[in-house]
């Protein structure tokens, strides 16, 4: 059965501008794909300038006169915690749309809606047990800190996991006092539009938050242009975040960057090798390959490299992949075939490079209605060298680049070699080895022993060509909001009396 169109679907996506759905000014729309058909299923706004002006503007009225920025932590908090609620409530149809629209399989569109409700759980209790530093010179002076939302807030999120990304920056920018314009990724604008209503019924006042849909150069662009926006928070490409930072360079704008990675599993003979085989094909293949943080090339030891790699081959070869809205499905539809295409000229250039062990094109035994969909098959490659384009590069698919290696020294080197540092996996049960590797590698982001399984308070965010910035708990927190600092004096003022010379009579002291 092919995946049904889910109900209530709005007849078209519309910008989401100081409490109302409206149109863009031009009244250009795109055209929104279904992954699993490649059929257009809606339209949506194309915004410009002019559209992102108008958001900015509403945003700035809400932010300059409304009550959220004013509102006690403890209200807003309340509000944050109404949003979770509702979409802790309808977690089953978010999950549902979102699959639709993404061609994620539907379990895992559902813990990703749920980790959206998480997150903004989170970031409402923070914001109520927030600490700020106070610091006493006794007798002389207090200096306390005053924490203040910045203003309008720019959020520009990728397709890929797009309704929790989306949380990711709205909970943290939203719970600080800020208001925001949202600016999705044009090939999954559903979600965004879902959160108009979500904020609405919970209580979020007008203006607060503000959607403008579009594509990256136009709607994008004008966001990071525009003058009235102090900060821009970025998740995509490495290549975007260069062209963003070059365009809010003359602004000087507030930044954070979660951009691209090719992180490192590294798999050492002595390790549980069967948790890092069920951890290294989840973590590739999980969320169609499109992933961020995905363990896109496996480093083994050589000890173990042969047997490794044939039982690799062997899970590729029998992951579920189909129709993204059946629970059993493990690997769904890519997101467009812009992105499809990309892949598969990786998959092409994997076979010239490396020995391909599974996959390789489409998958096998397609059902007929999903034959046009965009289906890459969970596909391996061995002996990979590292000057290899599938070991370089982010391909951002079900693709993975396997590697041996002979010391830890060779292992850290191959680990390294890459422009990126997002994230590394270590797999070993030797402690020291474990935590001195850890050090080492280039990551903003370790897991020992483990898959991507990420607590909440800890900091988020990659080094050398995978980031700028951290964000994740309360460095969320201090992204999104302004410390100022206030200097209290205690006792008499200690200026160095400047002009006090003989010419200068006039006095407020009686005692000089
Ligand atoms: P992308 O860079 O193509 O687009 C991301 C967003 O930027 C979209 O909304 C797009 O419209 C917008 N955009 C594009 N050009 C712009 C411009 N000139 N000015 C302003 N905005 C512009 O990325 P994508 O293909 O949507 O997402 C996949 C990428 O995102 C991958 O590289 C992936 O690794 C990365 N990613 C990183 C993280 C992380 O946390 N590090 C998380 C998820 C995805």
């Amino acid at each position: 059965m092919p995946q049904q169109v889910p109900d209530h679907l709005p007849a078209r996506l519309q910008h989401f501008i100081d409490g109302r759905f409206v149109d863009s000014i031009d009244g250009e729309t795109f055209d929104v794909l279904n992954p699993t058909t490649n059929e257009v299923y809606i339209s949506a706004a194309s915004g410009k300038r002019t559209d992102i002006d108008l958001a900015v503007a509403a945003a700035k009225r809400a932010f300059a006169d409304g009550s959220w920025p004013r509102m006690l932590p403890r209200r807003r908090s309340r509000i944050l915690h109404r949003i979770a609620d509702l979409v802790e409530s309808q977690d089953q149809r978010l999950a549902r749309l979102e699959t639709w629209d993404t061609g994620l399989p539907i379990t895992q569109a559902l813990g990703q809606a749920q980790r959206a409700a998480e997150n903004f759980r989170f970031f409402a209790d923070l914001v109520v047990g927030q600490a700020d530093d106070a610091y006493k010179v006794p007798g002389r002076q207090v200096n306390y800190v005053n924490r203040k939302p910045k203003g309008v807030a720019g959020l520009i999120t990728p397709w890929n996991t797009p309704f929790m990304l989306e949380s990711w920056k709205l909970a943290p920018a939203l719970a600080t006092g800020n208001t925001v314009v949202l600016k999705p990724a044009e090939f999954t604008p559903l979600s965004a539009s879902l959160w108009a209503g979500i904020f609405r019924e919970a209580g979020v006042p007008d203006g607060v938050f503000n959607l403008v849909n579009g594509l990256g150069e136009t709607a994008g662009d004008a966001l990071v242009k525009h003058p009235d926006v102090p900060l821009i928070s970025f998740t995509g490409e490495s290549r975007t975040g260069q062209i963003i930072f070059g365009n809010a360079a003359p602004f000087l704008k507030g930044l954070s960057m979660e951009l691209g990675g090719k992180s490192p599993a590294i798999v050492f003979a002595d390790a549980d090798l069967e948790a890092a085989l069920d951890a290294t094909v989840f973590g590739v293949f999980s969320l169609n390959g499109e992933r961020c943080t995905a363990g896109s090339r496996i480093l083994v030891e050589r000890a173990v490299y042969d047997d490794f790699v044939t039982a690799y081959a062997e899970r590729a070869r029998n992951v579920v992949v189909g129709d993204p809205g059946d629970p059993r499905t493990e690997v769904g539809a890519l997101v467009h075939p812009e992105h499809y295409d990309k892949v598969m000229s990786y998959v092409e250039i994997g076979k010239r490079e490396a020995r391909l062990i599974a996959g390789g094109g489409r998958p096998a035994g397609l059902p007929p209605e999903l034959a046009h969909g965009n289906y890459v098959a969970p596909t391996v490659f061995a002996d990979v060298k590292p000057d290899a384009r599938i070991f370089q590069e982010e391909i951002f698919g079900p693709v993975v680049a396997i590697t041996p290696f002979d010391s830890e020294e060779e292992a850290l080197t191959l680990a390294n070699g890459v422009k990126y540092g997002l994230a590394a996996y270590i797999w070993t049960n030797d402690l020291r080895r474990a935590h001195n590797f850890a050090h080492d590698v280039d990551a903003g982001m370790v897991w020992l022993n483990s898959n991507n399984v990420r607590d909440l308070r800890t900091p988020f965010g990659g080094v050398k060509a995978s980031g700028l910035g951290h964000e994740g708990g309360y460095r969320s927190i201090d992204f999104y909001s302004d410390s100022q600092a206030v200097h209290i004096t205690l006792d008499d003022s200690h200026s160095p009396r400047f002009g006090r010379g003989p010419g200068a009579a006039t006095s407020f002291r009686t005692d000089k």
